[in-house]
């Protein structure tokens, strides 16, 4: 079964339906593994797998074959850890002293990025000698997270003779801009993980994101972090091609229409005026749902749309708590009525799509992707 065939009738309730589409995870991380070449791929699945749920969303993984997991919190770890036994679990967001025990209980792999934590992580390893291996995670060029670079020369000479205190698992660093294709910054970014990677000769190395994995081979190393692209996410903006098959499909179901006349206003604080007899199609769904206000529509500018039988139409005013107010004049007049659905992600309106036409990026589409979505998860076939 593909998304597109579970949209026809509705269950009646007046929730957004979500569906996930396991097997395009599945699809999408073997395209990346593939992509990879004999880097291992792992998957990041911080904010709750991107808003699709750490425990929807791991076990697709794991069948897939993947074996390496990123979070950003120890709440997510413990999630993930949950589900797996063998797996590795690495935690992005740093280590504070208090959450040893939490480490040693769900064997996790600390990201450590600054001599503080390789201190505090140092200290409790000297009374816990069976915690896992940790990371050493570089910061390189965003200046957000992460050892300098020019630390490098005096960990590397503690590592090499044993009096770091405790033994690497990785050497990691993150791209500033690896959707962009040709940036000066990542050129940069490469040469100094390439420096550290000489220093650390001997122990695995991890650079590439989604994006950074069609960037150029001699960035892949051994492990690569993809997140956004799993999810159907485009990592490549300088293509109009989207290589990742879409994951998500949201609808939301009509509950009123009506017709107004011209110069009628729409929605709170009459940004919107009608320009010609408008037929409105009321939705339910609003920001509370995580669709962004940014969507909005005024008399200055048009903002997203929706698909209502195949026809794009667009979002009018502003978006209200619960509720969307769409111009569904020009759509098909079997498909305007009481209980059918609305399409807001699916289609032509992909993640990155609906992020564009709301001032933001895809990933905080799906991120912000609400909880009071009925949820329906279908697995496809692998073809
Ligand atoms: C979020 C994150 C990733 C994944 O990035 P995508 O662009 O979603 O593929 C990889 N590495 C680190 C350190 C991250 O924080």
């Amino acid at each position: 079964m593909v998304a597109s065939q579970v949209s026809q009738a509705h269950t009646g309730s007046n929730s957004s339906r979500l569906t996930i589409d396991l097997a395009a995870i599945r699809h999408n991380w073997r395209l990346l593994a593939n992509k990879a070449g004999s880097a291992s791929t792992g998957a990041v699945v911080k904010a709750n797998a991107y808003g699709l749920g750490i425990e929807t969303v791991i076990p697709a993984l794991l069948k897939a074959g993947c074996r390496h997991f990123f979070v950003a919190h120890l709440s997510e770890a413990a999630r993930v850890r949950a589900l797996t036994t063998d797996a590795e679990i690495f935690v992005l967001n740093g280590f504070l002293p208090d959450t040893g025990p939490a480490y040693l209980t769900h064997r996790l792999i600390p990201g450590l990025g600054s001599l503080p934590e390789i201190e505090d992580w140092r200290s409790f390893v000297a009374s816990h000698p069976e915690a896992q291996p940790a990371a050493l995670h570089f910061d390189t060029g965003l200046n957000r997270l992460g050892l300098a670079p020019s630390d490098g020369v005096a960990l590397a000479r503690a590592h090499h003779e044993g009096t770091l205190g405790f033994p690497l698992r990785l050497i990691m660093s993150h791209f500033v801009e690896a959707e962009i294709e040709g940036s000066a910054t990542t050129a940069r970014q490469c040469a100094a993980f390439r420096n550290l990677r000489t220093l650390f000769k001997d122990i695995p190395a991890s650079l590439c994101n989604s994006s950074g994995i069609f960037l150029r081979t001699d960035s892949l190393y051994d492990l690569v972090r993809p997140g956004y692209a799993l999810y159907g996410g485009h990592p490549l903006w300088s293509s109009d091609v989207n290589p990742m098959r879409a994951v998500v499909r949201l609808e939301s179901p009509i509950i009123q229409t009506r017709t107004i006349e011209t110069g009628k206003a729409v929605g709170y604080g009459s940004f919107w005026t009608a320009k010609r007899p408008t037929r409105l199609a009321t939705l339910s769904l609003g920001y509370a749902d995580g669709l962004p206000r940014g969507s909005e529509s005024t008399d200055a500018k048009i903002g997203g749309h929706v698909l209502i039988g195949g026809v794009k139409c667009a979002m009018l005013g502003r978006v209200s708590m619960d509720l969307l107010i769409v111009d569904a004049t020009d759509a098909p007049e079997d498909a305007v009525h009481r209980g059918a659905l609305a399409t807001i992600i699916g289609d032509e309106l992909t993640i990155d799509a609906v992020g564009d036409s709301a001032g933001t990026i895809g990933y905080d589409i799906l991120v912000s992707l609400g909880s009071r979505f009925e949820r329906l998860v279908i697995d496809g076939s692998d073809a």
